[in-house]
């Protein structure tokens, strides 16, 4: 299918974009990686009379440190991300989840950012950057500022962007070591969106951990964090009597809702088993680190 008519944009600078923002709101939308706005235009979920197309702003590109964050514009593919040594180094969370996001010819378009604005409940990186210090940085008519990852996301497929605002930039807090992370997710075909997804992030103190983050993808409306399983988690060396609780928790913290990916018991369960395998590994890491 084809989708509805409308103009498009192509601005070389953020202010330019902005400006088209200011001047068609509600009618005009920004076109990134297109992985989720074109499907919904040919399928018409979405008819946005105005596209405004930011791949030729220069100032979006990119993937750098800064102090302590990682920084990625708002074109950073999910691809870049993937190939990113500092990524590989210190964010092995990021690298799951990049590694685990659709196909390579969607991974090669799509951007980080596009899925936080997107916010599908089942996206991966809701789900996975939600288990990190992330942060995201959107610009306006009224200036600049950033905004944590937890309160972008509003609902399903809604975020705190008004009309007029673009997201520039995501940064995400570089964890320190030893720690480690990992991202799992249960798919019904390779390269398909999640059933259910679990991020866990790990701080270790000696062989207590330190820090313990658990977010939940495509387990309810918006990425959950596991916020009882946690401080289960957090100081204490972890006994196996203590991580089924801990799972426990995790399949409490769970709100899927049945669809044909599965039923409402299935997810939870998943949630569980998924839970425990992220543990494991971002376990694993955390300790080859502190070696
Ligand atoms: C076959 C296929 C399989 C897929 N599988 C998965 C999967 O397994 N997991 C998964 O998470 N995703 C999956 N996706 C979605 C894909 O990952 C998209 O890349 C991603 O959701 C959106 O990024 P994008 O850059 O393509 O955004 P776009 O499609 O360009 O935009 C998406 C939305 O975000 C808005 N937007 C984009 N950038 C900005 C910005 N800078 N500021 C403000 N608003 C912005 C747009 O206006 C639009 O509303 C799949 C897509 C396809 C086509």
């Amino acid at each position: 299918m084809y989708p509805a008519a409308f103009e498009y944009f192509s601005p070389r600078t953020v202010d330019e974009a902005l400006e088209l923002l200011t001047q068609y709101g509600d009618e005009a939308k920004i076109l990134a990686g297109g992985q989720s706005l074109l499907p919904m235009m040919k399928l018409r979920i979405a008819s946005p009379r105005y596209l405004i197309d930011v791949n030729r702003i220069e100032a979006l590109t990119g993937l750098r440190r800064a102090g302590d964050r990682l920084v990625m514009g708002a074109l950073c593919r999910h691809a870049d991300v993937a190939a990113s040594p500092l990524v590989r180094e210190h964010l092995p969370l990021m690298l799951d989840a990049a590694n685990l996001t659709a196909d390579v010819q969607v991974r090669n378009r799509g951007t980080v950012a596009g899925s936080l604005a997107h916010a599908d409940p089942a996206g991966d990186w809701p789900a996975a950057l939600m288990a990190l210090d992330t942060n995201v940085t959107i610009a306006g008519p009224h200036g600049i500022h950033t905004t944590p990852l937890d309160e972008f996301i509003v609902d399903a497929y809604t975020t705190q962007l008004g009309a007029n605002e673009m997201v520039t930039e995501v940064s995400v807090l570089i964890p320190q070591p030893p720690c480690g992370g990992a991202y799992v997710k249960f798919e019904k075909r390779a390269g398909d969106f999640a059933v259910a997804s679990v991020g866990v992030q790990i701080a270790l103190d000696g062989a207590r951990c330190r820090s313990v983050a658990v977010s939940l993808g495509a387990l309810g409306a918006m990425p959950i964090r596991a916020r009882a399983a946690e401080e289960l988690l957090q100081g204490q060396n972890v006994s196996p009597d203590r991580l089924g609780d801990a799972e426990r928790l995790v399949r409490e913290a769970a709100h899927p809702f049945e669809d044909t990916r599965g039923s409402v018991d299935y997810k939870r369960h998943l949630a569980g088993v998924l839970f425990r395998r992220a543990f494991a590994a971002a376990m694993d890491r955390a300790l080859v680190g502190s070696r």
